[in-house]
């Protein structure tokens, strides 16, 4: 059998992300890598869960979802937008954000059809489009501030551009979009038909003040987009492996059609106690932004004047480190590096690319207690002064 001569996907590999969680694991390394939390759930979610099974909700889901649970993210939308939602034709529960990603994907694009997607870009973006027959189109988004550059895009758009793949707030980026953006973005579409799929997974985790803007809340784009949740972000169990996609009716019957043969339906279980869980927390999420920034902040007040230096990071789960004081460029050695010597397993940023550029940064997940943050900074700080004082 010739599958790897044949393979739809020869380039691709095992995830940058399990990967490194295998060797922090085989090497008992700090895992600041793939982003998950270490620290425990909300109690009254493993109750709820447990309340779940126990009440019978263990067969066949609704393909859609369960209605209490879209109407849970209805309220919730409204909360936190102040926009209305159907949830009978807008919103559609998934598996993670990432079967989102995929399923919607596939249900707008095929064979012939352009994509454009913006690099760094998350690695299931591109693999999606492929399997669907389309070409993905990546434009840069220029580190250090990982701007988009609107100029660009507009060139890059034509007759056979269907989808535009955002991400805000973004990974691993750490940034977040302007309003000016989705303004430029909308205007760069107008009169064409282009759908925008918006992965808003970290929508909770914006910084300093500031707040998503979600492309639900631009009328134009809100009429062409898939956004793309996860209430694994969101409940701080990324295991869950429930998320949620909101688009106008005549997309989400698109959507629908590739779900119900691509997952069916969701854990029923998990969406019933999602659904009491919002019941009894109606402020899930608003708390978040507190939650991680405080993170965020202990992680860089440890390694300030280490020489290791952190770019801003306005949103998500993770930081940056920018390591071109201490290191040459070259983020794939240097992420190996943190592993076997500092005890620290990071994320390069390379494998986000499609033509990697010379890179000086990994990045490093917050979403943890605050004694793994301390552990992990304390090895990055000592391996840093090894560094600079020239050593091994
Ligand atoms: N979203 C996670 C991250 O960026 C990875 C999830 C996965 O391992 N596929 O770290």
């Amino acid at each position: 059998m010739s599958w790897l001569a044949r393979s739809k996907l020869p380039d691709v590999g095992t995830t940058i992300f399990t990967v490194m969680s295998r060797r922090a694991q085989a090497l008992g390394a700090i895992n600041l890598g793939q982003g998950f939390p270490d620290y425990p759930i909300d109690p009254l979610l493993t109750e709820l869960v447990a309340r779940s099974m126990r009440d019978g909700h263990n067969q066949y889901a609704p393909m859609e979802g369960v209605p209490a649970l879209r109407e849970g993210i209805a309220a919730k939308l409204a909360a936190s937008y102040g926009l209305r939602f159907d949830p009978d034709s807008e919103i559609t529960v998934t598996l993670g954000a990432t079967e989102a990603i995929y399923s919607g994907i596939q249900a707008v694009v095929g064979p012939g059809d352009e994509v454009i997607a913006f690099d760094p870009a998350y690695d299931a973006y591109e693999p999606a489009v492929r399997l669907a027959g389309a070409r993905c189109i990546r434009l840069p988004l220029a580190p250090p501030q990982f701007r988009y550059d609107w100029d660009r895009v507009r060139a890059a758009i034509g007759a056979r551009t269907r989808l535009i793949l955002i991400n805000s707030p973004h990974n691993p980026a750490c940034t977040v979009a302007s309003a000016a953006d989705l303004e430029a973005l909308a205007a760069a579409i107008r009169g064409r038909d282009v759908t925008v799929l918006s992965d808003e997974v970290y929508e909770h985790m914006v910084f300093d003040g500031r707040s998503h803007v979600s492309v639900l809340t631009h009328p134009e784009l809100r009429a062409r987009s898939l956004a793309v949740f996860s209430f694994g972000k969101t409940l701080h169990a990324t295991g869950v492996r429930v998320g949620y996609a909101i688009g106008p009716e005549a997309l989400t019957a698109e959507l629908r059609k590739v779900h119900q043969f691509n997952t069916f339906s969701i854990a029923h279980p998990l969406q019933r106690a999602i659904a009491d869980y919002l019941i009894e927390r109606p402020a899930t999420g608003l708390d978040l932004p507190a939650f991680f920034q405080a993170k965020r902040d202990r992680l860089r007040a440890a390694l300030s004047g280490c020489g290791l230096r952190l770019p801003p990071a306005q949103g998500t789960f993770f930081q940056l480190l920018d390591f071109s004081a201490i290191a040459p460029p070259g983020d794939i050695e240097f992420a190996e590096r943190l592993l076997t010597e500092a005890g620290v397993a990071a994320i390069p940023l390379s494998p986000f690319y499609a033509e990697p550029p010379q890179l000086s940064c990994v990045r490093l997940c917050i979403a943890k207690r605050a004694s793994t943050i301390d552990a992990a900074a304390e090895r990055l700080a000592a391996f840093a002064a090894r560094l600079a004082r020239g050593g091994a």
